[in-house]
């Protein structure tokens, strides 16, 4: 058996590794071997691989045995190749030892700079370049670093300054000097004694003077910094396993500190921010690699370089081209000019804003890098939120962080920046908005109740709840900036007053919420819409004067051409059925009737249908809703032209729909000329300890089929009027929480029977399905039997979810944010689908399903159905369709396209990739689901 190679050289043009060998090599060795494979000015050097390191972490911090001689043959060889020996006084070999794991984890390691100085080497190095600043300086940076890293000498408490910092502020100080740079060679030689003697004092360690003692300590600490407290952390948000580990560089040094032909920079291939097609980066002369990043000295833009050294900056523009064309895509470099020669000490593939991943992916397909298969797997879905949202002019939110207006950060709901005055009831949101006021409904929590006071608030703002609460739920639908879960708001109704950390914020004051990143910020910050809204939705935009929407549009065009997935939104009003029309959606995968009886004139009717005792009196209340319901299914049929319209009948406890005050109690009594006493006894009759498990979904239907008949006679005379005025209907009744298929028999047959009557009523003929949705396990677990009445169905994988994990929406915020930290669930179960149970309970679903009728139409409407990694779940089961809301409908057309091709057949029979959850693309930010029932 052949031994494992620890060990790869790269230099003189030849390497052992290359880029795909990241796994190994890390994506710094990966990158460094392929940069000098194609002929680029890389300094020699030896990678040792990532087994080292998970070796190292297995056997008590020790290496594999034939390590230690591969490393000393490729050290010889990168003598050899250098033409420098390590320790030799007269010409000394002088390495970096660099981490470098698969995925890039920036700053989040230790590095070494000038490994190999002594005492007496310096004195060499001094002569040898004539230089004894440029040896000193040298040499302090590598004291410095090497008693960090290796010998532990840091600060011991937050408060405390680092250790080396201070002793250069004394020296500094002692000088009269402001810059590093200003200190001559005997100041350096002096900061260097300084040092190793803080050094031992503190640590009682002495500096090791032996270059080849040095380098094994620095590996030591190299592998040691994989589980230091930022690794560990950054590695957490990133889902980067611990098993991975990092790489070792040990590179020839080359010196960016030798005088002011010598610098060193780091740059773009193309602008990280907007995509466009410059060089995008910064630089500094006489300078080492850390000064640059950790902003000592203020760098130069990189476009000067043209102007201060034309030769070196035509080298840059030549590597820039040929490593966009290598890599065929966007690159973050790092370089060195050594005395006005170019070295290139890293390269990797650089990370983008959402705009600048559109403009790169579009232009590099119209430059013929990449294919369009290859544009869409470079933009994560969720980054499109950036392109939809209203966004804060930057300058003016920092200058408002930088003015202490920071309040507090809650849970970044629903994406986007609003400005307005803090309203603490839907009410005064309502009244103000008339008044031409712009608020944020400012609550510890959402209901139903407050939905139009939502509508008319440019934001809202909540205490509690998480990202399927009913704020953020109906907030994304609506596309309302929105955050919740900003439990440093203290509320008090009673004064319209919320302290916040210190502060109080009175109604009327003005505050500013970036969607986006739960920021509330005290004040005014000045917001725009989005160019690709402006467009669509405001239409005040001509495509031709936005760029940014043209290449959402192409790459949304893209999408389209590979998806399988059909993309439908969830939406109960017109208004909101044309945006996600616009937005690309092929139809309405959820309307939840109930959200329309909190609109205008509905609720009374509603309320006395409730309260009414007998059967006559709940269908005198029904006959009045009736033509409420059918005007607003006509309004949406109108909307929706043509394309299939599920309408979901009543779900949520009766109660929802009660006021709970005596004042508003009152006010209904007289209304209804009946008591109080009768109003307040029939609320609290309603009352369940458990209403998600209570007397709701089609359990309402079934008890009371006068409810059901109504609702299928408003759909249905209003798809016959629809159709009438020649606009073609697809209607789809479908009846929730069903977990037994008798509760579905007789509600199907209500249903049908309407449809019926209607049809002949008004001679017209129409097309209409009755389907169902599967949301509670017992559903899924005989979908069987459900599909022999069901023709259709969809997903309800919020309710799944609360029922599978029994979690409940409302409830779980205070453990469940624990949960997550604690890796018990990977992600926030309500946001990204639990693949492993629901996703298993779905696919049981499907196969049952389509086993007794191949054909069956099967989509998801829970809040998953527009999360990249659960719309790729769905592809691989072989859902038909995925419903969202409509600002998520982009997202969702690209997740399905990115599914798809990455999975081409798709249903997947390999079980094991199902239960390979992708990890979603951004980490997650909701960590509660609290559904207060009205959704
Ligand atoms: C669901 O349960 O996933 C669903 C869509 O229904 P709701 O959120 O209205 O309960
Ligand atoms: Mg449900």
């Amino acid at each position: 058996m052949s031994k494992t190679k620890y060990v790869y050289f790269f230099g003189n043009g030849k390497a052992d590794g290359k880029a795909e060998m990241k796994n190994l090599l890390g994506g710094k060795g990966a990158n460094l071997a392929e940069m000098t494979n194609i002929g680029l000015p890389v300094p020699p050097g030896f990678t040792i691989t990532t087994e080292v390191c998970t070796y190292y972490y297995a056997n008590k911090r020790t290496y594999p045995k034939s390590l230690k001689d591969e490393v000393m043959k490729a050290t010889k060889r990168l003598e050899s190749s250098v033409g420098a020996k390590f320790g030799d006084k007269n010409n000394p070999l002088l390495v970096s030892v660099r981490s470098g794991a698969r995925a890039s984890m920036p700053g989040m390691m230790d590095t070494i700079l000038n490994l190999g100085l002594n005492d007496t080497v310096v004195e060499g190095l001094a002569k040898k370049t004539n230089n004894p600043r440029f040896a000193y300086d040298s040499y302090r940076r590598f004291v410095q670093m090497y008693g960090d890293v290796v010998l532990g000498l840091k600060p011991t408490h937050k408060d405390e300054i680092d250790p080396f910092e201070a002793i250069i502020e004394r020296k500094k100080k002692e000088r009269g000097v402001h810059q590093d740079t200003e200190l001559n060679a005997d100041d350096l030689k002096d900061l260097v004694n300084q040092f190793k003697k803080a050094i031992k004092e503190k640590t009682g360690k002495n500096f090791p003077e032996d270059p080849i003692e040095q380098l094994w300590g620095a590996i030591g600490a190299v592998f040691g910094s994989w589980n230091n407290d930022r690794a560990i952390a950054y590695r957490k948000m990133y889902d980067i396993p611990e098993s991975w580990g990092t790489a070792v560089s040990v590179v020839a040094m080359v010196f960016g500190n030798m005088g002011e032909t010598s610098g060193t920079g780091v740059a773009f291939t193309r602008d990280a921010a907007t995509g466009a097609n410059v060089f995008y980066g910064e630089y500094l002369m006489n300078a080492q690699g850390e000064d640059v990043v950790a902003g000592i000295r203020t760098p130069i833009p990189i476009s000067k370089l043209a102007d201060e050294n034309p030769k070196v900056y035509d080298r840059l523009e030549k590597i820039r081209k040929t490593l966009e064309k290598h890599y065929r895509d966007m690159n973050d470099i790092e370089f060195t000019i050594q005395e006005g020669k170019l070295y290139m000490l890293q390269c990797r593939v650089g990370k983008r804003t959402a705009f600048a991943a559109i403009k790169i992916a579009v232009d590099m397909v119209d430059e013929k890098l990449i294919t369009e298969k290859e544009a869409l797997g470079r933009i994560e879905p969720d980054q499109l939120n950036q392109l939809l949202r209203p966004v804060f002019d930057l300058k003016e939110k920092s200058a408002a962080v930088t003015e202490g207006r920071l309040l507090a950060k809650g849970l970044n709901a629903g994406p986007g920046a609003a400005t307005g005055r803090v309203v603490f009831n839907a009410p005064d949101a309502e009244e103000w908005n008339k008044r031409g006021e712009q608020v944020i409904l400012t609550r510890i929590e959402t209901s139903p109740e407050d939905i139009r006071g939502m509508n008319a608030a440019v934001g809202i703002l909540t205490a509690r709840g998480g990202m399927t609460s009913h704020a953020a739920l109906v907030a994304r639908q609506m596309g309302k900036v929105c955050i919740v879960g900003c439990s440093a708001l203290e509320i008090d109704y009673s004064t319209h007053t919320m302290h916040v950390n210190g502060k109080v914020v009175k109604e009327g004051d003005w505050i500013s919420i970036d969607g986006t990143t739960g920021e509330v910020i005290q004040g005014k910050v000045a917001t725009k819409p989005s160019e690709v809204l402006q467009v669509l939705i405001d239409k005040t935009l001509d495509p031709k004067d936005a760029p940014i929407f043209r290449q959402f549009e192409k790459v949304m065009k893209w999408a389209d051409k590979y998806r399988t997935l059909k993309i439908r939104t969830n939406a109960d009003q017109p208004d909101q059925a044309s945006n996600a029309v616009e937005f690309g959606a092929e139809g309405i995968g959820l309307c939840r009737t109930e959200h329309m009886f909190f609109g205008e004139g509905k609720i009374g009717p509603m309320r006395e249908m409730i309260l009414a005792d007998t059967l006559d009196a709940r269908k005198k209340a029904l006959a009045k809703l009736l033509p409420l319901q059918r005007a607003d299914f006509e309004g949406i049929f109108e909307a929706m032209k043509g394309r299939p319209v599920t309408i979901r009948t009543l779900d949520p406890p009766l109660h929802e729909f009660l006021p709970h005050e005596e004042k508003a109690q009152r006010e209904l009594a007289a209304q209804m000329g009946i008591s109080y006493e009768k109003v307040y006894q029939r609320v609290e009759d309603l009352h369940e300890f458990n209403p998600m498990l209570g007397f709701r979904g089609c359990r309402l239907g079934i008890i009371y089929p006068e409810i059901t008949e109504m609702q299928s006679r408003a759909i249905f005379e209003a798809a016959a009027n629809v159709q009438q005025r020649g606009i073609k209907v697809e209607p789809e009744v479908m009846i929730p929480l069903v977990g037994n298929v008798k509760e579905l028999v007789g509600q199907a047959k209500i249903v049908r029977q309407a449809a019926e009557e209607v049809m002949k009523e008004k001679g017209v003929k129409f097309e209409y399905h009755v389907g169902t949705m599967i949301e509670i396990p017992r559903g899924a677990l005989t979908a069987d039997e459900i599909a022999g009445v069901a023709e259709f169905f969809s997903f309800g994988t919020n309710d799944l979810t609360q029922t599978t994990l029994g979690v409940s929406r409302d409830d779980a915020a205070r453990f469940l944010i624990p949960y997550t930290q604690m890796e018990i669930y990977a992600k926030d179960p309500f946001e990204v689908l639990d693949r492993d149970g629901v996703g298993q309970l779905m696919k049981i679903a499907e196969e049952k399903g389509r086993s007794v009728r191949p054909n069956l139409k099967i989509g998801i409407c829970g809040e998953h159905g527009g999360e990249p990694s659960s719309v790729e779940f769905c592809h691989m089961i072989g859902l038909n369709y995925v419903s969202c809301s409509p600002f998520r409908v982009p997202i969702a057309r690209l997740a399905a396209a990115r599914a798809a091709l990455s999975y081409p057949a798709p249903k997947q029979s390999n079980p094991r990739d199902l239960k390979r959850a992708k990890k979603p693309a951004t980490k997650s930010t909701s960590k509660g689901m609290k559904r207060k029932s009205g959704r």
